[in-house]
């Protein structure tokens, strides 16, 4: 009888799933476009529904959900204590390394890194608030995207400003995508059948990034205080000279705010090749000859190589490399080119093994590569679940 709920609130969207005790899927969907046109995609089984909903903000959504989980059709449950835990996707969690149960002062503590997170974590906090007043019995469990990364020394999270930056203002690098990279790092471990192996785990998808774990431990990550940092991304510059900002507000008084935003939303594979942000797009156009789109993979794909080679030099020794994430788990073509630049590394791959693509783990490096490369779907909401279940004692 017991279950666990997995919740991700997003800016205008809910995505969840329940998952029964042994972290089978119950039913998943998403509530998007709240506050328009709602809709809600909702899957049990073979079953589908799709339909435009009357959700006008979170707090609506939740009850409307909360509706649906009752639902003798579409639903899982009979009475909502039948949920053991609810586990939150936050997406900054400051300097707190675990997960953490959504307490008044856990909650405000993450108020205080909303500023760093502005796009994600007032949505994250109303969720979990509305679904604390919904559910007040069922404890809520906060899992962030950078409590993975709490584990980097010192001398990878500092940014060489003047130190007090750090102390006084806690600008550092925190990472994203810990949920994710902790799972394929576990997963791989288990492939690789060694307890603790020293991992690279590219996460690339719409966000990229690239973790160095040691021993189960992150010890870097392309991410820095936010998610600007490090490859380039979908929409994202990646490393970029601060100077550039600078220079365009003085020189040509562009507005600050206007330069972020195209740093954040514009830039990247979109603004390389001018055609789009999805990869299977700009290939397509690559194909035919289109100048900007190569570019725009080409650069992709060098500046993931570098962080690779980085992460090498900091791990001294790689048991594997990880591909995962929409790009990752899906482009053949795209790991190849990565995977070129890793001669230097003894990195082989195996052609037909790399071509496969899908929902299972393989093993795509060749019998005489010196590192065994992988491509493991990501599975961030099982990690929820199994970390706020973790979180509450098991149930
Ligand atoms: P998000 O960060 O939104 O979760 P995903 O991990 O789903 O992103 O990755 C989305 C990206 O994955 C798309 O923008 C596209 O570039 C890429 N992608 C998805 N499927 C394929 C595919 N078959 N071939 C190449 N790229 C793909």
């Amino acid at each position: 009888m017991k279950k666990v709920m997995v919740l991700n609130c997003g800016s205008s969207s809910i995505k969840y799933r329940l998952f029964d005790r042994k972290f089978n899927t119950l039913l998943h969907g998403i509530i998007e476009r709240i506050g328009e046109r709602a809709r809600i995609l909702h899957h049990k089984g073979k079953k589908r529904m799709k339909k435009e909903i009357d959700v006008k903000n979170h707090k609506q959504g939740i009850s409307h959900l909360l509706k649906l989980l009752h639902d003798s059709e579409w639903g899982a449950i009979k009475r909502v204590t039948e949920i053991s835990v609810v586990g939150h996707r936050v997406v900054h969690g400051g300097q707190m390394a675990e997960t953490a149960l959504a307490s008044g002062v856990a909650l405000g503590y993450l108020k205080l890194f909303t500023l760093l997170a502005p796009l994600h974590n007032p949505h994250n906090i109303t969720g979990i608030e509305e679904t604390k007043k919904a559910m007040p019995t069922v404890p809520q469990v906060m899992v962030f995207d950078t409590a993975f990364h709490q584990t980097m020394p010192r001398k990878a999270y500092m940014y060489g400003l003047p130190y007090h930056y750090f102390d006084k203002y806690a600008v550092r690098k925190y990472g994203f995508h810990g949920t994710s990279h902790k799972y394929v790092a576990q997963d791989a471990a288990r492939l690789l059948k060694k307890k603790k192996p020293n991992l690279i785990t590219c996460h690339l998808g719409a966000g990229s990034s690239i973790t160095a774990v040691k021993k189960g431990k992150s010890v870097d990550t392309s991410m820095g205080m936010t998610p600007l940092e490090g490859v380039m991304m979908a929409t994202r510059t990646g490393d970029i000279d601060p100077s550039v900002v600078q220079y365009l507000v003085k020189r040509y008084e562009f507005d600050f705010d206007e330069i972020f935003d195209i740093m954040n939303n514009k830039s990247g594979l979109l603004g390389i090749s001018g055609v789009s942000k999805d990869v299977r797009m700009i290939s397509g156009r690559a194909k035919k000859g289109n100048e900007r789109c190569k570019l725009a993979l080409e650069m992709f794909c060098y500046r993931v190589a570098k962080y690779i080679g980085a992460y090498a030099a900091a791990l001294k020794k790689v048991d594997g490399i990880v591909f995962t994430a929409g790009i990752g788990e899906n482009s053949p073509s795209m790991r190849r080119r990565i995977c070129n630049y890793l001669e230097i590394l003894g990195v082989k791959l195996e052609s037909s093994q790399n071509r496969k693509s899908g929902k299972k783990p393989v093993k795509i490096s060749a019998k005489d590569s010196r590192i065994t490369v992988f491509v493991i779907p990501t599975n961030e909401e099982l990690m929820i679940a199994r970390e706020a279940t973790r979180a509450i004692g098991g149930i």
